[in-house]
């Protein structure tokens, strides 16, 4: 901890200063006297480790390794989960440079290619199973899928068996006529049931839940507020204090992001303070009609000419800033119908080398309201 006499001038000079971006040095110099434990975590997403799965979801078992062996080497703190969503909520301070390793499915060759690889540096990870999926296929010889049985040990054995659903379903595309309120009361039926078998098989209950497809609205946010779940999504971004626990983002590190080229900035990244006022959380619009977002902010840590934000599929955005906290984009052209992310980064002024990273999801619907194929 600095000392009165050295903080005291900055304070003073902090008061007095005008220029914005000297105010910004000023309190990054703060910040790094005062040592604050940060509080930034990174979630990665993985599906299969094998050399024959579908690439779009899978990694090799060879840069899986590499993967690890980055991690051990770089010093980064690979937590299980739940220590991360428990400094959350109990709004404490985690080792900087945490990571928290996950994987959706409940795939066979968890079992067969990573875990032995993970067992190997002794990492904890979380695995997120659809119960009814693994229940059809528990007898079956020549099943992809983890067996109860299977799951249970690695249970035993300290891993995370969590919630992705009975079903593999989307939360959001509802069946033609369906009121969203009478379905969501259907679908916590189906929710509170896969928790139960869950607790049943492997005697965990951990209430996280992780959407399928990384698709909802906020409507199954406050759904699954109301239900005291913590909801995990596939839109990249680092973790804070402050992250909505009905929106985790999570960093997708199979194909083609598995690279540590692609992977070395996300696991340094740090979490950005974003406030999405009224509707403009909202994640589903029909083709042509968003054309704008504006986001609120809160961190004096980079320079407003640095934030760089960009759109899938139409490139790096012009940001029109309101004020010291809160700045507009206005679409350059029709985000494409499909899931699209705004990406947004900025380089940190207290920690060189680090940036800031947040990430908003869209579903857009085709021009008649339809959905778009999975
Ligand atoms: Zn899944």
């Amino acid at each position: 901890m600095a000392s009165k006499e050295v903080i005291l001038p900055y304070l003073f000079l902090l008061i007095y200063t005008k220029k914005t971006a000297m105010k910004r040095i000023l309190i990054a110099l703060l910040l790094s006297f005062f040592h604050f434990t940060s509080f930034a975590a990174v979630i990665l997403q993985y599906h299969h480790v094998s050399d024959t799965t579908p690439k779009s979801t899978s990694i090799t078992p060879e840069q899986f390794e590499v993967h690890l062996q980055y991690l051990q080497d770089n010093k980064f703190n690979v937590l299980p989960l739940s220590e991360m969503i428990d400094g959350i909520k109990n709004q404490q301070a985690l080792p900087d440079k945490a990571v928290v390793i996950t994987f959706d499915d409940a795939y066979l060759d968890l079992l067969t290619q990573a875990k032995p690889l993970l067992d190997k540096f002794g990492f904890p990870y979380t695995i997120f199973v659809n119960p009814a999926v693994i229940s059809r296929n528990d007898k079956k010889a020549s099943s992809h899928y983890l067996s109860w049985q299977q799951l249970k040990a690695m249970a035993d054995e300290g891993v995370i068996i969590a919630n992705h659903g009975d079903e593999h379903d989307s939360l959001v595309r509802l069946p033609k006529g369906e009121n969203q309120q009478q379905w969501l009361i259907k679908q916590a039926e189906l929710l509170l049931k896969a928790e139960a078998i869950i607790k049943e098989k492997t005697g965990q209950s951990w209430q996280y839940f992780a959407y399928p497809y990384g698709e909802y609205d906020v409507a199954v946010q406050n759904w699954l507020k109301e239900l005291d779940f913590v909801g995990f999504s596939q839109q990249s971004g680092a973790i804070g204090l402050t992250t909505d626990l009905t929106s985790i983002p999570r960093f997708p590190a199979s194909m083609p992001y598995d690279k540590i080229s692609s992977l070395r900035d996300k696991l340094n990244s740090l979490p950005l303070a974003v406030n999405l006022k009224g509707d403009q959380a909202e994640t589903i619009f029909r083709h042509k009609e968003p054309k704008s977002i504006t986001f609120s902010i809160e961190s004096d840590d980079f320079y407003q000419a640095g934030l760089n934000c960009y759109i899938s599929g139409l490139g790096k955005q012009k940001i029109i800033w309101h004020d010291d906290s809160s700045f507009t984009i206005n679409f350059t052209k029709d985000l494409p119908v499909g899931r699209v992310r705004c990406n947004c980064t900025a380089a940190s002024i207290s920690k060189p080398g680090r940036y800031y990273w947040y990430s908003k999801p869209w579903f857009i619907l085709k021009n008649d309201g339809t959905w778009y194929p999975l």
